[in-house]
C-alpha cells in the first residue's frame, strides 16, 4: 500500500528498525538523557525562545490540544477561536468542555482569516487564540503573521495547533510569539501515532504554574518537572519517543528549513501535474502537507478515494460526514518518494478520466 493520508503516515527504514526491537526500561539515566535531547532538539526545530521548554505526553494529537487548553485557561479567561472546519471544531469542544468562555470566528469552507475579520475583536477584553496553523479538514494554512500581530496587539496568548504544519509549512515560535505550541509524531514527524508534544513560552509556562489542572494524566505541570531529568509521570510510549530520537537529529542535522522545503516542493509537483485533470482546490491559501480537491467531472469524491484504494493500492484521505461526496484530501507528508509520487499521479490520472 502506498500511503498518502494526513497521518498514519509512510515512516523511512530506520523509523521502522528501531519499532521492532524489544521495548528497553526508561526509568533510568540513559533513557533520561534521550529524553532531555528531544526537548532540546524539538525546542531548535521550533525556533523557541529563550527559556521555552517542551513536554511529550503519551497520547494522539488531540490530547496535546486538550492539555494545552486544560492547563493554560480556565473560566476566567476570554478565548478567540478561529474556527474553519473539523479541527476548528475540536477546539471549540474543548473549550465547552472545560467550560472556558470563548467565542468563534467560523471561516467558509477554505478561506483564510482576514484583518477585517480580526479587526472586529480588537480590544474587545479577549485573553487568548486558537487556531490550528493548517485546518487539515481542507488544508488550509492561515495567515499566522496575521494572528500573531493581532495577538500581540491585544496581549492575547496564542495557543496554535501545529500539528499538520510541523515540518511542512514555515514556524517560528519565536517570531510569532506563540506561548503553545502543539505537534504530533504521526504526520510530517513521520513516525507512529502515540506522542504528542507542547511547546511553551515563559508566558506559558507562568500560567501553567499558577493554574490548578484538574487532570491527572494531562498534568503538563507534573510533565514538566519530571522532565527536568527526562523523565515523564507515566509510562511513555517509549518505543517512539527512541524512534523520535532518531527523527529529530536527522532533522537537526539537516537543518527544518531544509524539511519544510521539500515538502513543498512536493506539494508544489502534485498541483502542477493535476492542473489538467477535472480536479479543483478547496482551499484559497493551501498549506504544503496536504492538497483537498473537489472532482468537477461530476465523480464523487469518495468513489476516488475508494478506486484508489481497490483498485491501485493507494490510500489518499477521505472527508467525513457531509464532504465524503464533496471532496478528498492528499498528503504530502511522511516518507514519501518521486516514484511513490508518479504511481499516485498515474493512478489519479485513470481513474478521474
Ligand atoms: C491530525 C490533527 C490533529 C490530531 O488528531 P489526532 O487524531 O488526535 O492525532 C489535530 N489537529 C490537526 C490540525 C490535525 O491535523
Amino acid at each position: 500500500m502506498l500511503n498518502f493520508t494526513m497521518g498514519p503516515v509512510m515512516c523511512e527504514d530506520y523509523i521502522l528498525e528501531i519499532g521492532s526491537r524489544q521495548v528497553p526500561y526508561f526509568r533510568n539515566d540513559e533513557f533520561g538523557d534521550l529524553l532531555k535531547e528531544n526537548e532540546r532538539n524539538m525546542n531548535l526545530l521550533m525556533k523557541a525562545p529563550e527559556g521555552a521548554r517542551t513536554v511529550f505526553l503519551t497520547g494522539s494529537g488531540t490530547a496535546g490540544m486538550e492539555a494545552a487548553v486544560a492547563n493554560t485557561l480556565d473560566k476566567n479567561d476570554r478565548v478567540l477561536v478561529i474556527n474553519g472546519g473539523t479541527f476548528g471544531e475540536r477546539f471549540v469542544k474543548l473549550c465547552r468542555i472545560h467550560e472556558i468562555p470563548y467565542e468563534e470566528i467560523r471561516l467558509e469552507r477554505g478561506c483564510d482569516i482576514t484583518a477585517e475579520r480580526l479587526a472586529e475583536y480588537d480590544g474587545k477584553g479577549f485573553t487568548a487564540l486558537l487556531v490550528n496553523m493548517n485546518e487539515t479538514a481542507t488544508g488550509t494554512l492561515y495567515d499566522m503573521k496575521l494572528i500573531s500581530d493581532h495577538c500581540r496587539r491585544n496581549g492575547l496568548l496564542l495557543i496554535v495547533d501545529a500539528i499538520s504544519a510541523f515540518l511542512a509549512d514555515p514556524l517560528d515560535m519565536e517570531e510569532l510569539g506563540a506561548d503553545v505550541i502543539v505537534t504530533a509524531s504521526q504526520k510530517a514527524l513521520a513516525l507512529p501515532p502515540g506522542i504528542s508534544a507542547l511547546t511553551l513560552s515563559e508566558r506559558a509556562l507562568n500560567r501553567i504554574e499558577e493554574k490548578e489542572c484538574r487532570m491527572m494524566y494531562l498534568d503538563i505541570g507534573m510533565a514538566l518537572k519530571d522532565g527536568l531529568r527526562g523523565q515523564t509521570p507515566f509510562t511513555p510510549a517509549v518505543a517512539i519517543l527512541l524512534q523520535l530520537n532518531a527523527r529529530l537529529r536527522r532533522l537537526v542535522d539537516k537543518g527544518v528549513d531544509e524539511e519544510v522545503a521539500l515538502t513543498a516542493g512536493r506539494a508544489e509537483f502534485f498541483r502542477e501535474s493535476i492542473k489538467d485533470l477535472p480536479l479543483t482546490m478547496v482551499s484559497h491559501s493551501p498549506s504544503n502537507a496536504v492538497t483537498a480537491l473537489h472532482p468537477l467531472n461530476g465523480m464523487k469524491a469518495v468513489d476516488i478515494v475508494n478506486k484508489l484504494k481497490d483498485e491501485y493500492g493507494i490510500w489518499v484521505a477521505p472527508s467525513g460526514g457531509d464532504l465524503a461526496e464533496y471532496m478528498f484530501r492528499v498528503g504530502h507528508i511522511g516518507h514519501i518518494t518521486d516514484e511513490d509520487m508518479n504511481v499516485l499521479l498515474d493512478a489519479l490520472r485513470e481513474v478521474v478520466r
